[in-house]
């Protein structure tokens, strides 16, 4: 097999996912490989995964199907993320044409299993399920010259029963936090104004590890300190982890963005319980309270599975009103999709397709009408916006620290800068605004 010298990289899934691309894009260019943005002119195509719903999978299982099929190509073809992991051996027997396939947990060798497949040797597989920590995050390629994804803890060991991840990425395992920093310190340095702190429960982070003392919000506490890190973001927070110190930290600390994800995803208990999510609705309303308190003007994201087996209609209707009463900015609203493997699995997936999308798109209708309302609310209102590329377009497009699209003219050199800007409009998903001196 001849030695690549281009590589295309697609992924699918989560930011995490995202984050283990760019770390694949640098060890490949470190190698010598040029990355290209067609798949047709490279000699190594990696395909990053994800398992999380069904549709997911079936995505890049018909990408890869076609790949075969059109075996026009010699290209050497990996298969790496979560569907790596939970699929492992018997993707080679559905794809014979693929030539590795590597887990969440073994990006580190790359290299090697590279070496292996141009070697002569098929069909090359690494899928551990436990994380070592040699990792190489500094090597990381990143798109984006603003703002930067930030590995802080992998894996979960929260065990919902409807979810693949602590079967794809293994139990929970925290970056020492001196690392972390480091990374943190040579981005600002490049110019990096925006980090977002990531993990499948980054509220986790520095409890596998009890001798660092280190907990998610003394981390904030030591990144604030970073000169240059004007903003500070983190996904996902698991509730039951959310303490009162990291309100506080939220609330206190300059640069952390008041904004926290806070996926409830059901809103009746007895379904909550079923999804072995370990909090009640009142508990969780008494922590989105607190929140609130803590930190006036905070905005909250979701996550919410409908149709979950069993869910009545009843039941539904209360996931329907705590959205209405909480009023999210940001919310994933899923039908709900059996994953092998989940403990979810051993129960009847009884609610029928048309029921769970009439249920999906009700609670869609009613996040479009209060993200509306919370848009209206800002016209005239003046806001911080961290400006990262142009639109279509070719307008300035950014975020505020809520989260919040915003696009406005601007010369290329507000590219990369924090910005006042006046809102004047909006549209579905965007407020449209000017930029003030
Ligand atoms: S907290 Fe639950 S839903 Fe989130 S990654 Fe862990 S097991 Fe999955």
């Amino acid at each position: 097999m001849r030695n690549p010298k281009s590589f295309y990289l697609r992924t699918y899934g989560c930011q995490m996912n995202e984050l283990d691309t760019e770390i694949m894009a640098g060890i490949l260019k470190k190698r010598g490989l040029e990355q290209v943005q067609e798949e047709e002119n490279a000699d190594l195509l990696i395909f990053n995964t994800c398992s999380i719903r069904d549709l997911a999978e079936r995505k890049v299982m018909g990408k890869l199907g076609q790949l075969g099929r059109s075996k026009k190509r010699a290209a050497i073809i990996g298969v790496t993320g979560c569907m790596a992991m939970a699929k492992k051996e018997s993707l080679f027997k559905k794809l014979p044409h693929i030539d590795f396939v590597l887990g969440t947990n073994n990006i580190t060798d790359l290299d090697l299993v590279l070496d292996e497949v141009l070697k002569g040797e098929t069909q090359k597989i690494k899928t551990d399920l436990k994380f070592e920590e040699n990792l190489d995050y500094l090597v990381a390629s990143r798109e984006s010259k603003t703002s930067a994804h930030i590995s802080i803890i992998r894996g979960c060991d929260k065990f919902c029963t409807y979810c693949v991840v602590p079967y794809t990425r293994g139990r929970e395992v925290s970056r020492p936090g001196a690392d972390i920093e480091n990374e943190v310190r040579k981005l600002a340095g490049e110019g990096y104004k925006e980090i977002t702190l990531l993990g499948q429960n980054v509220n986790s982070f520095g409890k596998d590890k009890p001798e660092s003392k280190e907990l998610f919000h003394d981390l904030l506490y030591r990144l604030d300190k970073i000169d240059g890190i004007e903003r500070i973001r983190f996904l996902t927070s698991h509730p039951v982890d959310i303490t009162y110190e990291l309100m506080q930290a939220i609330r206190d600390l300059p640069s952390v963005c008041e904004f926290v994800h806070f996926p409830i995803q059901a809103g009746s208990d007895r379904i909550l319980r079923k999804m072995h999510r370990i909090y009640t609705k009142s508990q969780y309303l008494e922590k989105v309270a607190l929140l609130k308190e803590t930190v006036p003007g905070v905005s909250l994201g979701t996550d919410i599975i409908v149709g979950f087996p069993t869910e009545t209609e009843a039941e539904f209707q209360e996931t329907y009103d705590v959205f209405k009463e909480i009023g999210y900015s940001v919310a994933f609203l899923y039908t709900y999709s059996p994953r092998q493997g989940t403990p979810a699995m051993r129960w009847q997936d009884d609610i029928p397709e048309e029921v769970k999308e009439e249920r999906h798109q009700r609670l869609l209708e009613l996040f479009h009408e209060t993200s509306a309302k919370e848009r209206e609310k800002l016209v005239g209102e003046t806001v911080e916006v961290l400006f990262e590329k142009r639109n279509k377009t070719n307008m300035l497009k950014g975020r505020t620290r809520c989260w919040k699209k915003v696009i406005a003219d601007g010369p290329d050199s507000l590219l990369g800068t924090l910005q006042k800007v006046k809102v004047h409009s909006f549209n579905h998903e965007t407020l449209l605004g000017t930029v003030i001196a």
